[in-house]
């Protein structure tokens, strides 16, 4: 019969969220895994990225320890998910596009979004908002009009066997 679609059909926020969420499953850091998956504004997937190392730097080699000297610690080395999710799209411009993403953020992730000409973030935790890195980002967004909204949860599960 005719007209008869599925009606449990998953929303575009919760396709690209968890895209964004099984991307993030891609990251080796053992403390914080974050995803994010870029959109087109007629909602076509254009790039996807995790947190890690660059290309080359070997995730056995590079140290992904929090504390300990600048050198022997991952804040030199990794690259986030978002800059990641820009730095992997090479198709063009990036202008107007949506940014779904498992965490707020940061204030050099801020720089690239707001650089890329990303007009939308749609997020998931903002668990460091009250840090200054958090702070001076929603600064920079405000600023050059990008808008964010949270990701509202939906409680729907998924399984998926691989
Ligand atoms: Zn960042």
């Amino acid at each position: 019969m005719l007209g008869d679609k599925r009606t449990d059909y998953i929303s575009w926020d919760e396709y690209f969220m968890g895209v964004a969420m099984l991307s993030g499953m891609r990251s080796k850091d053992p403390h914080t895994q974050v995803g994010a998956c870029i959109v087109s504004e007629d909602n076509k997937i254009l790039s996807m990225g995790y947190n890690g190392f660059p290309k080359g730097c070997s995730d056995d080699e590079f140290p992904w320890a929090r504390e300990g000297e600048p050198l022997n610690n991952k804040y030199f080395y990794t690259t986030h998910s978002e800059l990641n999710a820009i730095l992997n799209y090479r198709g063009g411009s990036l202008e107007g596009a949506k940014l779904y993403v498992t965490l707020f953020p940061c204030n050099e992730c801020a720089k690239a979004i707001i650089q890329a000409g990303i007009k939308t973030i749609v997020y998931g935790d903002d668990k460091y908002e009250h840090t200054p890195s958090v702070l001076a980002s929603k600064r920079m967004l405000d600023a050059a009009g990008v808008r964010y909204y949270r990701y509202t949860k939906t409680g729907r599960e998924i399984t998926i066997s691989l």
